[in-house]
């Protein structure tokens, strides 16, 4: 057992973000092979008695995949109303691949403004816990087609670290195309390796700062850094892996797969 797969299994209650990259394929459609496979997975948690919520990425591009025009529109206007398209989309997907199994889903869709108001965090947390009670398994999303730049969250990393300490949640796993972070680019520099344990989140970001960030890519590891931040004062770690690998987290538990987990001070 590997420290990833004692955290899951020790975890009742797990927020699992799902990256649009992990969603969809090339072509810019839902991906239904590797939904499935990540379904499956979840499913598995609820039948071990784990509580689950997702919060799940993938508007944006499941709407330039179901009307194939408008990729290349920088208007807001438009950038919403792909997402208005996909949100469809990527919920009729999970409702059947959660159907198939038995399981309930429920479409949660919120904005910044939600959680900076008292009675709003309220009505989210009473209805999180209603449909999670119940067995029902809340999809959350920014609601993109109501957000705009004041009150966008902007990255589901980051809504997935609100969602995770709203509900106090055990743990939180993002799902990216990446295994981890690694201590430099692992697109240019083959010898990276894969940091594992992380306890000093601003140490590691002051390292990549003054190594510069455009050597490790791209800004989705600080969004994901400062998101395990937000959980980890909480209390609650945050597990990166690769959700484009099918099984990863039950090879990651028999640690034929690696990720990088984070504890905070
Ligand atoms: N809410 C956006 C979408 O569903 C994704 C934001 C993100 O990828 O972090 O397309």
């Amino acid at each position: 057992m590997s420290i990833i797969g004692d955290l899951i299994r020790d975890s009742r209650k797990i927020v699992v973000k799902i990256g649009s990259n992990t969603l969809s394929n090339d072509k810019g459609a839902v991906n239904m092979e590797a939904m499935e496979d990540i379904v499956r997975q979840l499913s598995q948690f609820l039948i071990a008695g784990k509580k689950v919520i997702v919060v799940s990425s993938g508007a944006g591009v499941c709407g330039v995949g179901a009307i194939n025009k408008w990729h290349r529109k920088e208007d807001i206007n438009y950038k919403q109303a792909l997402c208005a398209i996909g949100q469809v989309e990527l919920m009729m997907a999970y409702r059947d691949l959660f159907g198939a199994k038995g399981i309930h889903v429920g479409q949660m869709l919120l904005s910044r403004d939600d959680f900076g108001d008292s009675m709003r965090n309220l009505h989210i947390r009473n209805t999180l816990f209603t449909l999670v009670d119940e067995g029902v398994v809340p999809i959350v999303n920014e609601n993109d087609s109501v957000s705009v730049e004041e009150i966008k969250i902007g990255d589901n990393d980051t809504l997935s670290a609100l969602t995770a300490n709203l509900w106090g949640a055990d743990l939180l796993i993002v799902m990216s195309d990446i295994d981890g972070i690694y201590d430099k680019n692992p697109k240019e520099y083959p010898d990276a390796e894969l940091i594992e344990e992380v306890y000093d989140i601003d140490g590691l970001m002051e390292e990549i700062d003054a190594r510069g960030k455009s050597r490790f890519g791209t800004g989705g590891v600080i969004t994901k850094m400062s998101a395990a931040r937000m959980v980890n004062e909480y209390g609650i770690p945050l597990v990166l892996v690769n959700g484009t690998k099918p099984d990863i987290l039950n090879k990651i538990a028999n640690d034929e797969e690696k990720g990088t987990v984070f504890f905070g001070k």
